[in-house]
């Protein structure tokens, strides 16, 4: 067996994915690897994501023997990681993914919804500008979007909304202390909880999104409100940017989503990185089941400004390195030649520019534009720049942390 080998992935064609017309990243990559395979080009309508790895529902094949990569390695090596690029052009669901000892509980108690008992933290890098919601935002910037939209009292009812006011008041809005959190916690559960009660949200809802129309200097979080209607008007999501801090990314920029954070990502392209894991839990902007007590019950309440993370500067190489042992991604431009020590951890590797060779002690393979690579724990290669070439790899968290 070598110690590198081709690897093609799963595209999934997922509603909010770019439509086939606009060329999307994910279906040129995907149609790369089909090439790299003899295949022909893919034809599908939308293109979401690709998946490379070993999770089930995406399974990633070697392409020159014709087998599974899950197939090839064994139980005690599958890779705990799974890498993916996303091309999006409608919101995805507001989710949280459990920490761990929440995900082996949910699973235990419902594990047809809740698929495994491991926890889902991720993280994604841009490639282009890319919008994103992540987290509760701090009480300040909460409280006065609520000032902004105080239509929202007639959904949380006048208690939760005069408890939110005092702890403004009593901590000038700087301090996230207990009484805060519980009294966030008590707005967001009256508002997920009586939003579809006898259409009360949606009619709130509606009135909020009537009176933006009729402004004529609409803000940006305005314009996200409208966006959000238009795409699921009867849905609890569509007012979710007063709550969630929303941010904007540009290409290299990162974020880590932990666990029991709610989160959603809005428009542009990615590379994401995760356990391999299924533990979502829904919050809106979905017409899939939605476990409003779990939710409510499991969220981290403590707002924050989001970082946005650029990685750390390596030997060639850009690191993105998570609180969490499961993965860590680095990515790579390269105009000259360079040589990669071994990692202890099996690597993904993906081009997303030009073309090069990749040499090992045994082999070397030319990679271009869009194809993939499974590569052995513990093999050193050389990258031999045939014209500039930026990839990404995918690995266990070899930092220790
Ligand atoms: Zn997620």
């Amino acid at each position: 067996m070598t110690r590198v080998q081709r690897l093609r992935g799963s595209v999934q064609d997922y509603a909010w994915g770019k439509p086939s017309s606009s060329n999307p990243l994910v279906k040129r990559i995907y149609d790369s690897q089909c090439e790299a395979s003899s295949l022909p080009p893919s034809n599908l309508e939308k293109y979401a994501e690709i998946w490379l790895g070993t999770h089930p529902n995406g399974p990633s094949t070697l392409i020159d023997s014709n087998t599974t990569l899950k197939s090839y390695l064994t139980p005690s090596n599958d890779l705990p990681y799974l890498l993916k690029i996303l091309s999006i052009s409608k919101v995805l669901s507001i989710q949280s993914h459990p920490d761990s000892a929440l995900a082996a509980q949910l699973h235990a108690s419902n594990p047809s919804v809740y698929k495994t008992p491991c926890h889902k933290p991720e993280m994604a890098i841009a490639l282009t500008p890319f919008s994103a919601m992540l987290g509760f935002r701090t009480l300040s910037s909460l409280y006065s979007n609520l000032q902004l939209y105080p239509e929202i009292k007639d959904i949380v009812g006048s208690k939760s909304w005069k408890d939110l006011r005092e702890c403004y008041e009593n901590t000038a809005g700087m301090d996230f202390d207990t009484r805060t959190i519980v009294s966030v916690s008590n707005f967001f559960t009256n508002y997920m909880s009586n939003y579809d009660k006898d259409s009360l949200g949606s009619s709130v809802c509606s009135k909020i999104i009537s009176r933006i129309n009729s402004k004529i200097d609409k803000t940006s979080l305005d314009d996200l409100l409208l966006k959000f209607h238009s795409q699921f008007p009867e849905d609890c999501g569509v007012l979710s940017p007063i709550f969630l801090n929303v941010l904007n990314l540009k290409p290299g920029e990162s974020l880590y989503v932990p666990p029991n954070t709610p989160h959603a990502y809005i428009s542009g392209e990615i590379i994401e990185c995760m356990a391999r894991s299924d533990n979502v839990i829904r919050c809106g902007l979905t017409g899939k089941f939605k476990d409003v007590e779990v939710l409510c019950g499991s969220l981290d309440y403590e707002g924050f400004e989001p970082r946005r993370e650029r990685g750390v500067e390596g030997e060639g190489e850009r690191i993105y390195r998570p609180a969490v042992q499961d993965f860590e991604v680095r990515t790579s431009t390269l105009t000259s030649d360079h040589t990669f020590p071994s990692v202890p951890s099996p690597v993904i590797f993906l081009c997303l520019e030009g073309s090069c060779k990749v040499v090992w002690d045994g082999g070397e393979v030319g990679v271009k534009f869009g194809e993939s690579l499974f590569i052995e724990e513990g093999t050193v290669i050389e990258v031999k720049v045939e014209e500039e070439v930026g990839f990404v790899r995918a690995m266990r968290n070899v930092g220790g942390g």
